[in-house]
């Protein structure tokens, strides 16, 4: 069966669907393609920064997350082998009249208001992509026809991969594979029965490679992480949810404070997962090919990145804007129609780096030699938090803009 659509998304994860309702506001609609049977986005929670907040009020969805999820203003890191806590102040600032700062929403509240923004038929799923042509028609023009995994045929005019880390379209388009970062992340969201108590702060400890922490939605749920130098035990355990906690409360983090050890034994098990951390080289994006004639990536398709700074769905969010603004100008204008890949490659390489530069730096050089892992402890313990990370942070506070007025 052959299906033909304008506009094509593959993947209806943050970045496919936040792309097809920043297209829906400039006028275009945009049929998303997810392999699942629903949309799927994990039990935890992701931190937003501002750029985050930017791209979601030019969506036109902030207002329906920020009465749920508060701003934090700060953050306090424990050093595990000194003792030592240093406090790092998360900015907030007014913008139009909006609180903008960094907040820590659940991945599935974030989807679910995005989708909500869409037509009922937008998102075909068990749909999935199994490889991709490209056809030249008669009046010399290109199609892409999708080959799905259930024998359908999707021809489109333009095609955005927002199919994350793994993703087929940048394979299509020869970016390069994901390398891993060598540093695994185990991360989950605890609920308790009554008030945690916790101070609604982004709670951090350092430890000789190693970093975790955990960071309270509200009064009873709390998101963590603990991250880590990968090693052949998350083979053997990370399937069981029941394994994986004890590796943590029993083994990775038993000497570790006992609020963090709190949080983590009330772990929903549901929700808990152990992940190697994964980047593409910061090169690759910067010079590779992003983009050919009328297929593109997006998301974690286009930049996966360690989320050491917590940048990989906010810089989604950001392509999805950007991406609906160049395609409505190139539309009304015929504009060059790299604008969006030429836009975007330098401000994610940006991103990947320093996101993998502050992850290495925090965890004390992990997989580094033990005199060298020592020094870049000195220096993250002197320098890192107080001159290094506001500096890298400053990267958030970028605003993608507006969407222009639809196309007609
Ligand atoms: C431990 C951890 C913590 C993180 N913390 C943060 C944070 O605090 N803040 C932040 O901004 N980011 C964070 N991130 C990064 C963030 O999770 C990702 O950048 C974001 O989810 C990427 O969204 P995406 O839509 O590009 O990709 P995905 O969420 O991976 O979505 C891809 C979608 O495509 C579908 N798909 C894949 N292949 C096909 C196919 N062949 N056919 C059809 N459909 C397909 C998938 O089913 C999926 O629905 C974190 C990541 C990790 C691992």
């Amino acid at each position: 069966m052959v299906e033909n659509e304008e506009i094509v998304i593959v993947g209806g994860g943050i970045a496919g669907v936040a792309t097809a309702v920043a297209l829906k506001r400039v006028g275009f609609r945009a049929r998303v393609l997810e392999r699942h049977q629903e949309l799927r986005a994990g039990g935890t929670a992701l931190n937003l920064s501002p750029n985050a907040w930017f791209a979601l009020r030019a969506l036109g969805v902030d207002h329906k997350l920020t009465s749920t999820y508060q701003i934090f203003t700060k953050s306090l890191i424990t050093n595990l082998e000194t003792g030592a806590t240093q406090e790092m102040v998360l900015p907030m600032k007014k913008d139009r009249g909006d609180d903008i700062g960094t907040r820590c929403v659940k991945r599935e509240a974030l989807l679910k208001v995005l989708a909500e923004e869409l037509p009922p038929d937008a998102i075909r799923f068990s749909s999935k992509l199994i490889s991709i042509k490209s056809e030249i028609l008669e009046d010399s023009s290109k199609i892409t026809a999708l080959h799905l995994d259930d024998g359908t045929i999707v021809k489109a005019k333009v095609v955005i991969g927002c199919d994350g880390v793994h993703s087929a379209v940048a394979q299509w388009l020869g970016l390069s594979q994901p390398l891993n970062s060598g540093r695994s992340a185990v991360y989950g969201l605890s609920v308790f029965p009554e008030d945690h108590g916790f101070e609604m702060m982004v709670w951090q400890y350092l430890g000789v490679g190693i970093r975790a922490g955990f960071i309270p939605l509200n009064s009873r749920e709390v998101n963590w992480f603990f991250v880590h130098e990968s090693s052949s035990l998350e083979q053997d355990v990370s399937r069981s949810p029941e394994m994986i906690l004890k590796e943590i409360t029993d083994n990775l983090a038993k000497d570790f404070p006992s609020n963090f050890l709190t949080v983590a034994k009330h772990t929903d098990l549901s929700s808990l997962a152990w992940a190697p951390l994964r980047f593409r080289v910061p090169w690759n994006v910067a010079l590779g090919r992003a983009q050919d004639g009328n297929v593109t990536v997006a998301g974690d398709a286009m930049h996966p990145m360690t989320p050491d700074l917590g940048q990989g769905g906010c810089s989604a969010l950001e392509d999805a804007v950007v991406l609906a603004r160049c395609l409505s100008q190139a539309h009304k204008t015929a504009a060059d129609d790299k604008q969006y890949v030429d836009e975007r490659r330098w401000r994610v390489t940006g991103l990947i780096a320093g996101s993998w530069l502050s992850g290495w730096v925090q965890q004390s050089g992990s997989g580094a030699q033990k005199w060298w892992s020592g020094a870049t402890r000195w220096i993250r313990d002197r320098y890192i938090y107080k001159f290094v990370l506001p500096w890298l942070v400053d990267l958030v506070w970028k605003d993608c803009g507006d969407l222009s007025s639809p196309v007609k």
